[in-house]
């Protein structure tokens, strides 16, 4: 390996030369207490900043075993250091020079924990690796080799024993997001284990500052279980936690405007993620499986059958096999639910501010003047969906009554606080019920498998935008209303899975929603590496769910059978 002195030559030789001279220093660098790997270097100072990666030894680093003990530990480690490089990197960021030189990128995590390529702590070795970016400094085109000299020998090296190092670290906050990891990782088996879809804990904060932090609202309401509902569970690490146990089944969560429905139902629906410490909502824990649905009027939708709620389309559309570029907000609904169902999702997540209204109900008088509704509203499957097909549905509605019989449990929010009023609810539901119709069930297996296996240029090009969505090529998968997406780096995740699924899975045998499920098998066994195996570089990546998997592959306009 090429050595830190060898290092400091070639900056000194190439300084003031031009830029492609940088290219020099691909490859790996013996440095003090590290090694640099040099993964890609830009072509010039305006291109994107090259790929850097350190890697720390164990013998330098001395992560105690006990943080990586488990996956769930190591997952949660990885993430706390990965917040204090996100942390400490923005000091040494300095853009001076031309282009972006100087400048140092990392990704700004959110507040959900989820495994990630950024930081990776190797279980076996105990080697602990980050992943950056980094502006190589010019002036002009020409190389500043001083600066550069500055940025290799000083700045890295201090950043890696600010951030990758254990001994200069807070062990505490260490361990005690690993412990908090380990207690989160206890409540959601145990929202299994008791049958529940969801634990919201007494104490949690759920509302956000604004619209755009994720960071708690100062003097929120506490969240406080209604007494029937409250149950308590045993977590490894803090003990006895008491919170609202929300029943399998169906739940309608109700109250006046700006009561705070919604900031209940979005906690639930993120509730599938870990959350930091000081998150608030860090024992707020939904079924895994959970899918939060809504009306997205055009998105494109490819062969859904989505005749549990849609059947004699105009035009002579087949319900069966419903395919359109520009979906309505009903039909884009109905299918994101059979989606979803299909999919494996144990728990539906609706909220009536982001739904179809006609997809959620249509009242008698309309019903006398309406001939030819298609639709049959989800307030006449919303039994079925649970009894035939074991599928939760909590919805946030404050203008549904009709959805009081069908309810098993019916939570009102007034001023912020929760009470349990399902015995009130029935008893102003009886006599108004409506006789449910006919549930035929969600069908399996519905889709013909993707045949077309040359929907993708191998050359296609990748550009994410944010959580908005991505470019494959020009092809553009809109997920800006995919609400458990957590970070840009998961929907980076989900371009390459996509392009994973082209070349692996569709074969013209496998369905969608199976393909999806192999891939989200294959990440949790063997890792994001598999996205990306042959690249030069590591990208950002983090570890979506089989349904956000499904999701883009169903929001993909270029699905062909
Ligand atoms: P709804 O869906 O019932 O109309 P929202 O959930 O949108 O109500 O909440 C309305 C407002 O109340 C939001 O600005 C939200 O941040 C705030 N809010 C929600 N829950 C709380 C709480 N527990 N404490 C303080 N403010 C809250
Ligand atoms: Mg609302």
């Amino acid at each position: 390996m090429k050595t830190q002195r060898m290092l400091r030559e070639v900056l000194s030789r190439i300084d003031g030369r031009g830029y492609p001279a940088y290219k020099e220093l691909a490859g790996s660098w013996q440095m003090e207490g590290f090694v640099l790997f040099v993964d890609h270097v830009q072509g010039d100072p305006f291109a994107s900043p090259s790929s850097l990666r350190v890697q720390v030894p164990a013998q330098t680093a001395r992560f105690p075993e006990d943080l990586y003990a488990n996956d769930t530990r190591k997952t949660a480690l990885e993430d706390a250091i990965a917040r204090i490089f996100a942390e400490k990197i923005r000091k040494f960021s300095a853009r001076s020079g031309s282009g972006k030189s100087g400048a140092l990128i990392f990704p700004q995590p959110s507040p959900e924990v989820i495994k990630r390529t950024a930081v990776s702590v190797d279980g076996g070795t105990g080697a602990v690796t980050a992943v950056f970016r980094a502006g190589f400094p010019a002036e002009g085109r020409r190389i500043d080799g001083r600066a550069m000299e500055r940025l290799v020998l000083q700045k890295i090296p201090a950043l890696v024993q600010e951030t990758l190092v254990y001994p200069n670290l807070d062990g505490k906050v260490l361990s005690s997001s690993c412990d908090l990891a380990e207690d989160q990782e206890a409540l959601r088996a145990f929202v299994k284990r008791e049958g529940l879809a969801a634990f919201v804990a007494d104490g949690a904060i759920l509302p956000r500052r604004d619209g755009v932090s994720k960071a708690p609202l100062p003097g929120a309401v506490p969240f406080s279980s209604p007494a029937a509902l409250r149950v308590t569970a045993q977590l490894p690490h803090r003990g006895t936690v008491t919170g609202m146990g929300i029943p399998r089944g169906v739940t309608l969560i109700t109250g006046g405007g700006y009561h705070g429905k919604s900031t209940l139902l979005s906690a639930l629906s993120l509730g599938i993620y870990n959350h930091v410490s000081g998150d608030g909502r860090e024992l707020v824990v939904t079924d895994d499986t959970a899918v939060k649905v809504r009306a997205e009027d055009g998105r494109s939708v490819f062969a859904d059958d989505i005749s549990l709620f849609l059947s004699d389309l105009p035009g002579g559309a087949d319900a069966h096999c419903f395919s359109t570029e520009n979906a309505s907000g009903s039909t884009s609904e109905a299918a994101s639910i059979v989606e979803a169902a299909e999919g494996g999702a144990g728990v539906l997540l609706l909220d009536e501010d982001t739904s179809a209204t006609n997809l959620l109900m249509r009242d008698a008088l309309m019903e006398q003047a309406v001939p030819n509704e298609p639709i049959t509203p989800l307030i006449d499957r919303i039994r079925g969906l649970y009894e035939k097909m074991g599928i939760s549905v909590i919805l946030a509605a404050g203008s549904f009554g009709a959805y009081f019989a069908a309810a098993d449990t019916v939570l009102l929010l007034d001023h912020y606080r929760v009470s349990d009023i399902t015995k009130k609810a029935h008893a102003i539901a009886k006599g108004a019920a409506r006789a449910p119709r006919p549930f035929a069930g969600v069908p399996s297996a519905r889709r013909c498998p993707v045949q077309d296996a040359a929907l993708l240029d191998p050359r296609t090009k990748v550009r994410t935008d944010g959580t908005d969505g991505f470019f494959l090529g020009r092809k553009e998968v809109d997920l800006r209303l995919v609400e458990q997406l957590a970070c840009e780096e998961q929907t980076q995740a989900l371009a390459l899975c996509l392009l994973y699924l082209e070349r692996n899975c569709f074969d013209g045998k496998t369905g969608i929603a199976d393909a999806a499920g192999i891939l989200a098998k294959r990440l949790s066994r063997e890792g994001l590496s598999i996205l990306y195996s042959g690249s030069r570089s590591v990208p950002f990546l983090a570890l979506p769910r089989k349904a956000e998997i499904l999701s883009a592959v169903n929001r993909f306009r270029g699905l062909q059978t």
